[in-house]
Order: C-alpha cells, then structure tokens, then sequence
C-alpha cells in the first residue's frame, strides 16, 4: 500500500479525479517536455461527461498555456477517466501521452506503473494487519509509525480541514454554476433546534460541518481529500464535532487520521475511491467508513470495534450511485456528505454496543463486495451524469 499521504491530499476542489488528477497530469507533462508551446488535451469517459461541471477544461487550461480541450463522448477507452494530451513546438507534435486518473488526484500513464507512488506498506488487507499487530503486540497507529512520519503533515492536514470548516459554515450567497445551489452550512448552524429529539442540535451541527467543507469544495477552494474531494466534508466534521464534545488532543486526532487513513489504504488498494470507477459508495462510502473507524479510536474502541465500526459504515453505503447533476459536485454530493458524517457517527455507536465477536462479515469482505457491486453498476450511474439524478433532474428542466 502506498503512503497515507496519498489518502490525505490537500489540493482544490471540487474533485480529486476531475479536476486534482488532470491537473497532476498536466504538471508530469509540462515537466517532462518543458520545450511544448501548444498543447490539446483529449477528455474522454467520465472526464468528458462532466468534465465541464467538474471545472476540468477550466484547471486544464490554467495549467497549459495555449491549451485547446476536446470533449470526446465517443471513443471508448480501458479507464472511465482518461485523458490525452498532446504538446507542440509550434505546429510540429513533440509528445502525446494518455493518463488515467485514478481517484484522489492521482494518475497512472499508460503502459506504466504508476511512477511516482511507491509501496510503503507491505500488507494489503485488515485481517493481514491485525495478524500482524497480534503477532508483534502492536497498536495500529504504532504499525503505522514504523513505516512512515506523518505527524507533521497531519497537524497541516487538520489545519486545513479546520479552515474549509470555518470557511464554510461563515459563508453565504450561492455555489458557483449553472444550479445556483443556495450555500446551506452557516443556515443549518445557526438553526434553532425543531424536534424534541434530544441529539437534534448535535446532528444539526455535524451536518452544518459536512455541509461547510462540502459547499467550500463545490466552490474550488482548498480541502483536503479524505479520500476524495467530492466526499470531503465527512472526515472533518466528524473530527470537529468530537472535537468539541471530547476535548480531543491533537495527538489523539493524529492517531485518528492514521486509523482512518489505513482503512482508506485498504479500500483504494483492493476496490478504488473513485466515483466514476465504482460510484458514490467507493467515495463517500469510504469516507464513512474511514469516519467511522476514527470515531471508534476515539470513543476507545479497539481494533476489532474499530474494524467493525468501518464494516457497518461501507457496508450501508454499498450501491451508492454516483450521479451529480449537470456534473456539479453539488447535487447529490453535498448532502450526501452530511448522512456520510452521521452514519459514520452511528456504525461507530452501533460497533461500540455490539460484541466485535458475533461479527459474520470482515471489513475486507466488505471491501471486496464495494468493489463488485461497483463493477456491477451501469455506466449511467458512475459519474457520467446519464442516469439516476441527473437524468430525471434534467427530465424535469426540459418538462418546465
Ligand atoms: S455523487 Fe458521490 S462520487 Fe459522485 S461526484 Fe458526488 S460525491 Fe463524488
């Protein structure tokens, strides 16, 4: 498995493989052949079905000077996000290269390994690890630590998860785009609380947070992935809320970001974290569950409540569909980054109450159903904007 750095990317919005992944390959490309003046970028799959809606001929042509985009519905290709692009000294073709983007920002060329990542983790799965904790008398977070450092990028990483939070529950007016979605976190914050319920005023507070992160991405501003910007908001607002309700040391939400980062590992690893690979459960599906697992640490749970925690999170997700409206990482995903934050919330209760030894299904069983049930989802529903919401929302425009 590759550092959890790469779970944990800090970047801009609104999306790690529309706009983080494309805008990395334009970099590697640049880098590698600093003599093109002229570039055309090819956008085909996902990349071209909302790729307008994603702002990614928008951060192509930030990156590339003198950038034409072509937006190719057609032509299929082995990766659901692919691009291509070519660079010119004036007229004359110097280099055409074809990247996948992956999820989370990164990429893969073509007839390579993905050369930059390296493996930093040499097992793959939770029962693995947990053999191996057991085995050595370890801790998760101590197996973490004797393979990478994280602490100082972690203390940057809540740095800025804090600030898209803050950013976004100040704000108000509405998201940028067609939609003209209204921005709802500073609203729900300052709600007065409508039930008898008694944690009402608490969940509201958890969704304004998922919310705030949620609408600060829509708007391109800097967030950190957890795994994936589109599911963004989950992790912080779990983080902030308990927080506030535990006191939570800086330590304790270091540690809390390397347990949620392996079970993020875990996914990306032996499923994927990507929308358009596997639908929405592959991204706020994880983000849930990597929420869950933290939640779990922090309420001491141990290994096996923090497993299962993660197991019942993604479990609930699975046939998540991804399908944002006109392409807009807005509708469904914003809220739907809210129930990922409460969900995450509940599966770590639930996990705490019931015995870890009456569990029938093992996190990495889970994992490997996500990514079934992933590959068993129509292409309309894997971040093409052909089906599931955006098609009936775009029904009813055209019926009005
Ligand atoms: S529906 Fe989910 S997976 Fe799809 S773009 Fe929105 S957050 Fe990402």
């Amino acid at each position: 498995m590759y550092s959890l750095k790469e779970i944990y990317k800090i970047g801009n919005g609104p999306s790690s493989s529309h706009t983080m992944g494309p805008k990395n390959a334009a970099l590697y490309f640049l880098q590698k052949y600093p003599n093109c003046n002229k570039f055309i970028v090819y956008l085909y799959g996902s990349l071209a079905l909302t790729g307008k809606g994603h702002l990614t001929d928008a951060i192509l042509i930030d990156t590339l000077p003198n950038c034409q985009i072509i937006f190719d519905y057609k032509t299929e290709t082995k990766h659901p996000n692919t691009l291509k692009i070519r660079g010119y000294l004036n007229d004359e073709l110097v280099k055409e290269v074809v990247f996948y983007s992956i999820g989370g920002g990164n990429i893969v060329i073509e007839g390579e390994q993905n050369a930059k990542l390296r493996d930093i983790y040499p097992l793959n799965t939770f029962n693995a690890i947990k053999e191996h904790l057991k085995e050595k008398n370890m801790t998760l977070v101590e197996y973490v630590n004797s393979y990478e450092y994280l602490d100082n990028y972690f203390i940057e990483v809540i740095e800025v998860m804090h600030k898209a939070l803050i950013s976004g529950i100040s704000k108000t007016g509405v998201l940028p785009g067609k939609l003209k979605v209204k921005r709802k976190a500073r609203e729900l914050y300052f709600a007065k609380s409508l039930t008898k319920l008694n944690n009402d005023a608490d969940k509201r507070k958890i969704m304004a947070y998922a919310y705030g992160v949620a609408e600060e991405n829509a708007s391109g501003s800097e967030v950190v992935t957890a795994p994936t910007c589109g599911a963004c908001g989950v992790m912080p607002a779990v983080i902030f809320y308990l927080r506030e309700k535990y006191n939570t040391t800086i330590k304790q939400e270091i540690d809390g970001l390397k347990i949620a980062g392996i079970i993020g590992n875990i996914v990306a690893t032996n499923a994927s974290i990507s929308g358009a690979y596997a639908g929405c459960q592959a991204e706020v599906g994880t983000a849930s569950s990597m929420a869950a697992s933290y939640a779990a640490y922090i309420l001491n749970g141990d290994l096996e409540t923090i497993e299962r925690a993660a197991e019942i999170a993604l479990e609930h997700n699975l046939g998540l569909t991804c399908d944002p409206v006109e392409g807009y990482v807005q509708i469904p995903c914003i809220e739907r980054n809210a129930l990922g934050a409460l969900r995450a919330i509940d599966s770590a209760l639930l996990a705490l109450y019931l015995n870890p030894k009456d569990a029938k299904i093992s996190f990495d069983k889970v994992v490997s159903t996500m990514l079934d049930t992933g590959l068993s989802l129509p292409h309309s529903l894997k971040e093409t904007s052909e089906g599931g919401l955006a098609k009936t929302f775009k029904e009813d425009e055209n019926e009005n």
